[in-house]
């Protein structure tokens, strides 16, 4: 009951997020760079090799990857959203048996379809998300198989996977996915190519941790991107614009600390109630940086009036105790 529910509601926020794309379309709400490519509605979602039987499959919300080598098929993340399609995509391509599955970090919404998946894979992750797993005792999630602390490589046939921890950033565990080869590389929740991020920097637990992971991405070599999220592949300038908004992000955020006067905000608000005089405050900074950030990136990104002033909060949250 409780699964059909879960179903159900994902099904309207996915139909709900394809009518507002058609109806943002007609009143250019969204700019051109937060479109991906038309997912057949009757499919529900779209599968394509990116190179060399490295293929995406995505369903306009959520993305992950399958890598086809002569035995079988790692596959990467198992989004629920996109469920038993994943199955679907991978048979369209190949009658190969997926043996091996690769988490990018623990999060449900991006691993929680795992159990689709044949029992006695391998499943591959960091040793940090395994430990979250062993916490979590959730069966939609089964724990990892391997683990590994720092680097690990997954060599099948002439196809070739590298995992790599560089440390916390969304959150702790979450990997860098490259296939060389190919020149692709996969992090999850950190860049959100044509959009601003979703609410509060994508959920980051560690914001220096999640600002730094953009420039340890673009030493990598790679030419397609895979974000995890949302409506298309990203490339390597999605990975520069990502960084040009967090570091502009974080510079207005900073400057607006300056901008609005603390003692004639507590004034107004009088001191007794504590929480009530910082958090009057703290809205007055992060409302003169969200009108900055507002002016400079409204037409660039997609998302900016429902996430921008969550991810101008997570920021000023973020000045005030870790940086
Ligand atoms: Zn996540």
């Amino acid at each position: 009951m409780k699964r059909s529910l879960l179903k159900n509601l994902l099904f309207l926020l996915l139909l709900g997020i394809n009518c507002i794309a058609v109806g943002a379309q007609d009143t250019q709400q969204l700019p051109e760079t937060s479109y991906g490519p038309a997912i057949d509605p009757a499919k529900g979602y779209l599968v394509a090799e990116i190179d060399e039987r490295l293929y995406w499959v995505t369903d306009g919300l959520y993305n992950a990857m399958f890598l086809v080598y002569d035995e079988g098929v790692i596959a990467v993340d198992a989004p629920p959203t996109i469920g038993q399609n994943y199955l679907k995509a991978i048979a369209e391509v190949t009658e190969k048996p997926v043996t091996h599955l690769v988490y990018s970090h623990s999060h449900t919404d991006h691993i929680g379809a795992a159990g689709l998946f044949p029992k006695g894979i391998e499943i591959v992750a960091h040793e940090d998300t395994k430990a979250i797993l062993e916490r979590r005792k959730d069966p939609r999630r089964p724990i990892p198989t391997k683990v590994f602390e720092k680097n690990h490589e997954i060599v099948l046939g002439d196809q070739l996977l590298r995992l790599t921890y560089h440390g916390k950033n969304h959150i702790e565990g979450n990997i860098f996915i490259h296939a060389p080869k190919q020149k692709v590389l996969m992090l999850v929740d950190v860049i959100f190519p044509g959009w601003v991020p979703f609410k509060n920097l994508g959920i980051a637990e560690d914001v220096p941790g999640y600002m730094e992971a953009h420039d340890i991405a673009l030493d990598y070599d790679f030419e397609t991107f895979i974000a995890g999220h949302v409506t298309r592949l990203g490339n390597r300038a999605d990975v520069e614009v990502s960084k040009a908004f967090v570091t502009d992000l974080k510079e207005t955020a900073q400057q607006a600390f300056g901008k609005v006067d603390f003692m004639k905000s507590a004034q107004e608000t009088g001191f007794e109630d504590k929480w009530k005089m910082y958090n009057t405050y703290f809205e007055k900074v992060v409302d003169v940086a969200t009108a900055e950030m507002k002016k400079k990136w409204d037409g660039k990104l997609g998302g900016i009036d429902t996430y921008l002033r969550d991810d101008v909060w997570a920021m000023c949250e973020s000045l005030s105790v870790d940086f």
